[in-house]
């Protein structure tokens, strides 16, 4: 019988250890840590990312602000925004949702957010520092990844890590995190991509899963070895008349049958979502504490 690895819960653990520590720090007299949003155009999921991140900042005490600039906003204006973001005080982190429309260069943008206040990780100067093993602000999806692995117990070291999806924000860095010489990582990992030759002889070597492809229900149960741990990643809206909402989310993997082969799995949704808002809190919190240097 497989067991869940839940996101929901353990994000919400988090956040009430988070919320305790932002108590402690105003009891003390210091000001809450603020977490910024910059939000281009009126894209649902994007908009839904950001409302969730909001109500996450105010649940943890976290001071939030949401900048929701226009679908037409020009690439300087943004870049603005980002300039005035970076020298205000009183903002500990910012991060700018993705995708942008476009006539916007993402890379560039990324590239103008200052490391100190890049609570997404998406910077070369953090992804660089997480190469090398440094302190850094982690991308937040491959660190809400490695948090629920560690907060479950499950063993890494020498396993076979699979992870599907080479992409700059979740496949590339947990591949790296996993990889790395340390506690809860310590796998052995092959990366796979839409170039992988004979993918599902891969998966089916995979102890631990991750799937991040951005393909609703890809992985069935002929790719999945029994017993394995199973990470999914994906995050897609499908239309459901049966819903108060219209729509129902759906992930990369197809669980009705790749569920009952697992030892540990992760809901869709409720499982790598809530931690990767939660990571977003914990480098924003960590964030304060280097600006206030505590
Ligand atoms: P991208 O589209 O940026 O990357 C997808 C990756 O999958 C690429 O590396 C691509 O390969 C690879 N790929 C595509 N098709 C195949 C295939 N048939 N076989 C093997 N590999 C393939 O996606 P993201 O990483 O941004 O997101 C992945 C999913 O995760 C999406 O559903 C997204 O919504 C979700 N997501 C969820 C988050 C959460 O908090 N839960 C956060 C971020 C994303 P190639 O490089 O060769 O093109």
């Amino acid at each position: 019988m497989y067991q869940l690895l839940d996101g929901k819960a353990t994000a919400l653990q988090i956040k009430d250890e988070i919320a305790n520590e932002v108590r402690h720090l105003t009891e003390q007299g210091h000001r809450a840590p603020h977490l910024a949003a910059v939000i281009v155009g009126t894209d649902g999921a994007s908009m839904t990312y950001v409302a969730n991140k909001e109500k996450s900042s105010h649940e943890v005490g976290f001071t939030s602000s949401v900048y929701r600039m226009s679908e037409t906003t020009s690439e300087q204006q943004l870049l603005e925004t980002i300039e005035f973001l970076n020298n205000d005080s009183d903002i500990d982190g910012f991060i700018v949702q993705l995708p942008l429309p476009k006539h916007i260069n993402e890379q560039k943008v990324v590239n103008a957010i200052s490391p100190k206040k890049d609570v997404d990780g998406f910077t070369p100067y953090n992804i660089g520092r997480m190469v090398l093993g440094e302190d850094c602000f982690t991308p937040a999806t491959p660190m809400g990844i490695c948090t629920l692995l560690e907060r479950y117990g499950i063993e890494t070291e020498g396993k076979h890590c699979v992870v599907v999806g080479r992409s700059n924000i979740v496949g590339t860095p947990v591949a790296n995190l996993l990889s790395r010489n340390k506690k809860s990582a310590n796998c052995t990992v092959t990366l796979c991509h839409s170039r992988t030759r004979n993918l599902k002889e891969i998966t089916l070597q995979a102890d631990i899963l991750v799937v991040a492809i951005g393909k609703p229900e890809f992985i069935t149960a002929d790719m999945v070895k029994p017993g394995a741990v199973v990470v999914d990643v994906g995050i897609h809206r499908v239309p459901d008349a049966s819903k108060k909402n219209g729509y129902r989310v759906i992930g990369d993997v197809k669980h009705s049958e790749v569920d009952p082969l697992c030892s540990w799995v992760t809901p869709v949704p409720g499982g790598v979502g809530p931690l990767t808002i939660v990571s977003l809190l914990e480098n924003t919190l960590k964030a304060y504490k280097r600006s206030h240097q505590m």
